[in-house]
């Protein structure tokens, strides 16, 4: 693919002067977004099928989105969290009245800026819970494959044996096991991990990082079950499937299980970073005052930002939406003959493919103007923004053949 002076200047800066932590970056330089389009520097148009991994939720440049940042960057950016902030109450407040749709508990949040750090503080909080109500108890149980981020304690609780090894040792106290294997959590429930009981169970509804391998509701179920037998607490991490990506509130309501604890991040700010973490009932009060802070964390911008998003995407009929969205999209995709098997919900969506071709496809997708991702070899990844409409599905799914035979 030939790319502008535009993007070979910026390669050239990149290579020199930012670290190489995301190997080589994909040939294209997006400069203008507009929906479910993105522009780049030579004025080639794309369709994004991976918003920023999953966190454009109500698309590029969403006017109302754009106007409440703009107007709040003018009126005032930081005063940090020793003040009050407009609009941080009523922001928590819409939350947790969509944390507890399903459920009618009481919860409350504590605002961070992305989704490892909304994780650490999760996992500090069971820890804390462990200590104060659970004998010490503060192991802490995730699956195998998971992803919960890249801090040193997030890392620790990432069911990956390569993402962790080149960083040990990593906090104690976690142990993996096989997602989806209610025995093995059956047993990891019951076990001592690095000298102490188990506080919590982590998991996500659906493993994105992995490929979007959804729970089995019987698995979560279990989940629910065994940690509430124990006193244990049930930590969802919603990062990637919640704020409606998956055409609820968030993913757990699918499932039909109150978790004690919810991590959110990605799409809460529709691109203005920002990240949550939520918990029921008296769990919310557990982090005592100067257990827990943030510098940034719920400011002014990210919280008039999130408002603005929250609108869009609490709108009449926008769940529905993204819930027929995803239908359509994962029913087109099991009639292409090269996809395997589609798995989801809503509009996070994981296509396996018969070939070990999906990353090639992604470099053809974007010469064919498609913002694609391969979280594995074989499986093709989309995370559309939520405003996706079926035109740009159908745009998709006639270009995926070509794209396909390009490739072999
Ligand atoms: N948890 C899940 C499920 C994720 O998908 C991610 C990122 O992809 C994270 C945590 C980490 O979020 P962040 O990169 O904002 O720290």
């Amino acid at each position: 693919m030939t790319c502008g002076n535009a993007f070979v200047e910026a390669e050239a800066l990149d290579t020199q002067y930012v670290m190489h932590t995301f190997g080589d970056r994909k040939r294209a330089l997006f400069v203008e977004g507009e929906g479910m389009v993105l522009r780049d520097a030579d004025g080639k148009e794309y369709l994004d099928f991976l918003s920023g991994i999953g966190v454009v939720s109500v698309g590029h440049s969403h006017p109302a989105l754009v106007a409440a940042v703009q107007g709040q960057a003018a009126r005032l950016m930081h005063v940090s969290n020793h003040f009050h902030i407009e609009h941080r109450g009523p922001l928590a407040e819409r939350l947790c009245g969509l944390l507890s749709q399903g459920n009618g508990d009481s919860w409350k949040v504590f605002f961070s800026n992305t989704g490892a750090e909304s994780n650490e503080g999760a996992m500090k909080l069971a820890r804390r819970y462990g200590r104060l109500h659970l004998d010490g108890a503060g192991g802490i149980i995730t699956a195998k494959k998971s992803f919960h981020g890249r801090t040193l304690a997030t890392l620790a609780a990432t069911g990956q044996d390569a993402k962790q090894d080149p960083f040990a040792p990593l906090p104690a106290g976690f142990l993996h096991v096989e997602f989806n294997d209610i025995a093995a959590l059956e047993a990891a429930v019951n076990s001592e991990i690095d000298g102490m009981a188990p506080v919590a169970v982590m998991l996500e509804c659906i493993q994105g990082e992995a490929g979007v391998w959804p729970c089995t509701p019987e698995y979560l179920a279990a989940a629910r079950a065994l940690t509430a037998e124990r006193g244990m607490l049930l930590i969802v991490d919603e990062v990637q499937t919640g704020m409606f990506r998956c055409g609820q509130p968030f993913a757990f309501q699918h499932f039909g299980i109150t978790p004690d604890v919810v991590t959110m991040a990605k799409g809460i700010g529709g691109g203005f970073p920002m990240g949550a973490f939520a918990a029921r009932g008296e769990l919310a009060d557990i982090l005592a005052p100067g257990q827990h802070g943030s510098t940034f964390g719920g400011g002014p911008l990210a919280c008039a930002a999130s408002m603005a998003v929250l609108d869009v995407l609490c709108a009449d009929g926008f769940a529905a939406h993204v819930q027929e969205m995803g239908e359509y999209l994962r029913g087109q995709l099991a009639t292409l003959p090269f996809v395997t098997e589609v798995r989801g919900a809503g509009l996070m969506c994981g296509a396996s493919l018969e070939a070990e071709v999906a990353p090639k496809m992604v470099e053809a997708g974007l010469e064919a103007g498609f913002v694609l991702n391969a979280p594995a070899a074989n499986i093709l990844r989309f995370l559309p923004p939520l405003v996706v409409e079926k035109t740009h599905i159908n745009a998709l799914i006639d270009a995926l053949p070509a794209i396909y035979a390009q490739v072999q």
